[in-house]
């Protein structure tokens, strides 16, 4: 019987790092190639057929527009290849959730898309990378996780691309997701499905852009002035996320330059520099009179590859880009 073939695109990161000792901290991400890495995963007795190709080998710290298009254009023409029952990809941690809702709001909800990565290189005691891999694997090909949309597969633990974040810097249980948290339970030998897909219908919320344009994350701190709004128009941002205090609070200097900022046409998201929970409209910022956006449910990373999706696609005015955000 033939097994069920899987696409792997590489991109890198930890979970493609290498340390060269076994207890030391340090190392180089993205150092091992895509094909050493799937030639060990074959070892594991899976049951698939894996195919491995190298986007990139980097840390995803330095992940941008070159590899997301490429990584774009090539699960769009696996989606389309009967040959190919999922895909699967490897990314740093430290971005895998903006890779993973970019590709979520350009992809059709076809084949299961699983990003999956690493917090310890794949030479350390105790290395994460080949198990979560191999989780991976089961949520790749299992029919269950069709029309999910992205996915990212972290600690035994599956997320859907708007819910998930990177939680902790060290930890092996890095990630958590929210509103929702993990949607399955994976392990190498077993799968469980907890949550209905989030995703409405089967097609790709937004067409993939020819480019995409800056937007810049502010984090609020008390104290501060107005000066980096005035820096970020400075240098051209087409748009602003405030990673703001409690439900997206700033001093009121810093809420006045970004009142001014949306009138002269950059639109403005209040998100939120806590850890998690929702930024409703008008409850302390007069966002109507403002023309603030609120982010609702996602914090400031994910905010910003909305934000920069909906600038990208032409929309730019408050009420529209409020109700994509009402529902992520
Ligand atoms: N800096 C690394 C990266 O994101 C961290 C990791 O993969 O865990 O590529």
């Amino acid at each position: 019987m033939a097994f069920p073939k899987l696409l792997v695109l590489g991109t890198g990161g930890t979970i493609a790092g290498a340390a060269r000792s076994a207890t030391g901290k340090s190392y180089g991400a993205g150092e091992v190639a895509i094909d050493a890495i799937v030639s060990e995963v074959a070892r594991l007795g899976l049951d698939v057929e894996l195919v491995a190709k190298t986007i990139a080998r980097i840390g995803s710290q330095d992940i941008g527009w070159d590899q997301w298009d490429a990584l774009h254009r090539e699960i769009a023409a696996a989606q389309g290849d009967d040959s190919i029952a999922g895909i699967i990809v490897t990314h740093g941690t430290d971005t895998a959730e903006e890779t993973a809702y970019l590709l979520d709001l350009t992809l059709a909800a076809g084949k299961p898309v699983v990003l999956v990565g690493a917090m310890r290189p794949t030479d350390a005691v105790g290395s994460d990378g080949m198990r979560n891999f191999a989780n991976a694997v089961q949520v790749a090909r299992d029919d269950r996780a069709a029309h999910r949309g992205v996915m990212v597969v972290m600690g035994d633990a599956v997320f859907a691309a708007p819910d998930v974040r990177k939680a902790a810097t060290s930890n092996i249980n890095a990630f958590r997701g929210f509103p929702r948290g993990p949607i399955a339970l994976a392990t190498p030998s077993s799968i469980d499905w907890f949550a209905p897909p989030h995703r409405e219908g089967s097609s790709a919320r937004f067409a993939w852009p020819e480019a995409l344009p800056r937007v810049a994350i502010l984090t609020a701190g008390a104290g501060m002035d107005a000066k980096p709004v005035e820096a970020l128009l400075g240098i051209g941002c087409k748009g602003i996320v405030i990673a703001g205090m409690g439900q997206g609070n700033a001093p009121r200097v810093v809420l006045d330059a970004l009142a001014d900022a949306v009138r002269s046409g950059v639109p403005v998201v209040r998100s939120t520099r806590v850890d998690e929970g929702l930024v409703d409209r008008n409850v302390e910022v007069d966002d109507d009179a403002n023309g603030f956006v609120a982010s609702r449910a996602l914090g400031p990373a994910k905010a910003r590859m909305l934000l920069m999706m909906l600038i990208a696609s032409g929309i730019t005015d408050q009420e529209r880009i409020q109700a994509n955000f009402d529902r992520p």
